[in-house]
């Protein structure tokens, strides 16, 4: 029997498919990629293994061309796609295709052999600059570009503070273009370019527990807000790092934790890498093969980064681990926080998980032993923890949003010269819109959900399909012209702190003000100035910063979690409440938060205010274990929508009947919380078990049938191992 090719082709079938060499006997080893015909496409697949051919009568097809002549997926992450195909019950040649960069995916060489230089373009040599004088930024750009005739390198871009948005602007005029060449060579001899703070008697002790560790070895990093985590990493990595090691970083958005990312640059003399989502695609394959090669010593990214090919691997370390953004919520529904367990695990190296608030995921396996629990209980240099307050806010008229007292007291920290944040988590003016006269509300057409107003862009949006209306003049049901809007949001927030606190700038952040490319930097610069200012803002402001001014935190409808249907609201609320906490009081002046809420008999919010999470977490954790839910329990969920609501839940319901492992209970199906979407109906069936092995063997014999279900083909499904969020 001759051997053949097991290639993963990216096409949405959970299987290898077999090929027979070009030439017999020539067989490219596992991690190639080859072309290979597949039904009537060409498809650029990756050899998976060698084998026997699964059918031996079958006449099998020859690949067309071999595009490498050594792997390009390194062994390591072949073997990691694999587990994840398995455990994820989802296509291999998907999961290689997340894995990938998208030019490694089109056949693209994957060889570099130099850095990456922004240069002038024959036309840009004669580009006349003062044809950019109302694009100011351009302006700067090609202006440096004139002055550095042999090019700019990106870290000048970032050190001048020049965005890559105004290169690609003057690269779509044909000015500027991006071209690989060879650096100097570096030639600092010290790996520090700065000294290390001296680490406090808690850190040193986790400094030391991370030295020491030899092989897998899995840490949680389990340390208040401002304990100095990140000087706990720096240190732990350094003699990795001058034994030629290459450490892994993840963070949960490299855009919102800019501070983070540059601690990491300025500590030592070594190349960095930073993966981000405004990359080009070059980019982003020239950090792949730079981290491949070995050339790249800290590679810092988002969730995706995981999948980065290390030549020297040493540590992998998670910040802010309990960040729901580690998770991808489509297409291969991965946890990158399991992932780098995972792959520390095959790597044989150490990984770090760090947070203030670990996930209860992370917290139970550090208490059953299989993590090591590292603390650090102080805050580092003088800072002391801040005071959280709870304002009833049951007397509080609905369109009152900021309770009198927590005005007082925004004032009082203003009129100190210090800075104040406004914490909801919620965009837009008002998330309602109705009519007094005869009760109309503003829906969005093809959601269950209400239209959010935007009172900037004179807009109602859907949050959750994007569609958007004007805001009619006059009730569309009654003709009424008393329409009000009801709640509130960071813009309606800002606007009315602003009329409150005339002499004092308020700052709104939230996705909506930061759309446009560079604004958040922009943002978060202001923010960081410090002076006397009110920042107003959703959870992208509760993420890992540092505002060294910043010395009062108000929590704006703290409920909203505590009382959701989602099992994790409790989880979520309270981490993120303590991260807002966490902003304030970072250096010698105490901080102070106040949560308002409309249900302070709420026995978790008193739990809270101690800013204890661990106490927390051990009653959220009981909770778990009575009702079987993770961590003391496993789910996975299916998820099927369609346009004929019957056709979902008939084939959730087909597959609900399916005699599975006792172990294994089936719930549902029931309709999704947010039941239409899009104009799709939206049903979710639960699996769930006390243990892994039965679920996984019945998530397999439910798959199985619904790969093969008439019904499959006319609803959208998907499958969600370990699902973070039950919509
Ligand atoms: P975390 O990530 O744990 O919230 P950070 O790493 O951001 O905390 O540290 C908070 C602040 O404390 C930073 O400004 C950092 O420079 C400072 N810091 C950390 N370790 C020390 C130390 N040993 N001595 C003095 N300051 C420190
Ligand atoms: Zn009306
Ligand atoms: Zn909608």
């Amino acid at each position: 029997m001759p051997a053949v090719l097991k290639i993963a082709v990216p096409a949405p079938l959970r299987r290898l498919f077999d090929y027979l060499p070009a030439r017999s006997g020539d067989l490219p080893a596992p991690g190639c990629r080859v072309e290979v015909e597949f039904g009537r496409r060409t498809l650029i697949g990756v050899v998976c293994a060698i084998g026997e051919p699964e059918q031996p009568n079958q006449k099998l097809k020859s690949i067309k061309k071999v595009l490498d002549d050594t792997p390009v997926i390194d062994p390591d992450l072949l073997v990691l796609c694999q587990r994840i195909a398995d455990y994820y019950h989802h296509p291999i040649g998907d999961v290689i295709a997340t894995a990938l960069p998208s030019l490694i995916r089109q056949g693209q060489d994957a060889r570099v052999s130099g850095e990456l230089f922004w240069c002038l373009t024959e036309r840009g040599h004669y580009a006349d600059v003062s044809a950019l004088a109302r694009a100011p930024r351009q302006q700067q750009a090609l202006e440096l570009l004139k002055q550095h005739r042999l090019g700019v390198a990106m870290p000048m871009l970032t050190a001048l503070d020049i965005p890559r948005s105004a290169l690609q602007a003057l690269e779509k005029k044909g000015w500027a273009e991006l071209r690989e060449m060879i650096p100097e060579h570096l030639t600092s001899e010290t790996l520090l370019s700065e000294v290390p703070l001296s680490a406090s008697v808690e850190q040193q002790a986790a400094i030391s527990a991370l030295q020491e560790a030899k092989g897998f070895a899995p840490f949680l990093l389990d340390g208040i807000t401002g304990s100095g985590k990140t000087e706990v990493y720096l240190q732990a990595m350094t003699p990795l790092l001058a034994a030629g090691k290459q450490i892994l970083v993840l963070v949960p958005e490299i855009g919102l934790t800019p501070q983070t990312v540059r601690r990491f640059e300025k500590r030592f003399n070594v190349p960095v890498e930073s993966l981000h989502s405004g990359m080009t695609d070059r980019e982003r394959l020239h950090g792949w093969v730079r981290s491949r090669q070995g050339d790249a010593k800290i590679i810092l990214g988002t969730r995706s980064a995981i999948f980065t090919p290390l030549q020297n691997p040493g540590m992998i370390i998670v910040d802010e681990a309990h960040d729901g953004s580690f998770k991808q919520q489509e297409g291969l529904r991965y946890n990158a926080r399991d992932l780098a367990v995972w792959r520390a695990r095959m790597l044989d190296i150490p990984v770090v998980l760090g947070s203030a608030t670990p996930a209860l995921e992370t917290l139970y396996l550090a208490e059953q032993g299989r993590y090591r629990h590292l603390h650090l209980r102080e805050r580092a240099g003088d800072a002391n923890p801040p005071t959280l307050k709870l304002e009833d806010c049951r007397q509080l008229p609905g369109n009152t949003p900021i309770s009198p007292r927590s005005l007082e007291a925004i004032r009082a920290t203003l009129n100190a010269g210090q800075q104040v944040l406004v914490f909801i988590n919620r965009r837009g003016y008002a998330p309602v819109i109705q009519c007094n006269d005869c009760g109309w509300q503003a829906e969005c057409p093809r959601c269950d959900t209400f239209l959010t107003w935007h009172k900037s862009f004179g807009k109602l949006v859907c949050h959750h399909c994007e569609h958007e209306r004007r805001v009619p003049a006059h009730c569309p049901s009654c003709g009424s012209s008393a329409l009000t809007d009801a709640g509130s949001g960071t813009e309606k927030i800002a606007e009315q702190l602003q009329k409150a606190l005339p002499k004092f700038p308020v700052l709104r952040i939230d996705r909506d003000t930061t759309r446009r490319k560079g604004a958040l930097d922009e943002a978060l610069s202001k923010a960081h100035a410090g002076g006397a200012s009110v920042l107003v803002g959703t959870q992208m402001l509760a993420k890992g910063h540092h505002f060294a001014n910043l010395a009062l935190a108000i929590v704006l409808d703290a409920d909203g979690g505590f009382l959701s249907a989602d099992f994790r609201g409790p989880e979520h609320s309270s981490q993120l409440i303590l991260q807002v906490a966490g902003r304030t009081g970072r250096a010698q002046h105490a901080g102070t938060v106040i949560i308002q809420s409309r249900h302070p008999e709420h026995p978790l919010l008193h739990t809270l205010l101690s800013g204890n999470y661990a106490t927390i977490a051990r009653t959220l954790l009981q909770d778990r274990q009575m009702t079987g839910l993770p961590p003391c329990g496993h789910l996975a969920m299916l998820r099927s929508e369609s346009l004929k609501a019957a056709e979902s839940f008939e084939l959730l319901s087909d597959l609900a009947s399916i005699e599975v492992d006792p172990r294994v209970q089936m719930l549902g199906p029931i309709p999704a919380p947010l039941e239409r979407r899009q104009g799709r109906y939206r049903f979710q069936l639960l699996m769930r078990a006390d243990h892994r092995a039965p679920l996984h063997g019945a998530i397999e014999q439910v798959l199985t049938v619904l790969e093969q279900h008439p019904l499959a083909r006319r609803c959208r499904w998907n499958l969600d191992v370990d699902p973070l969020d039950m919509l």
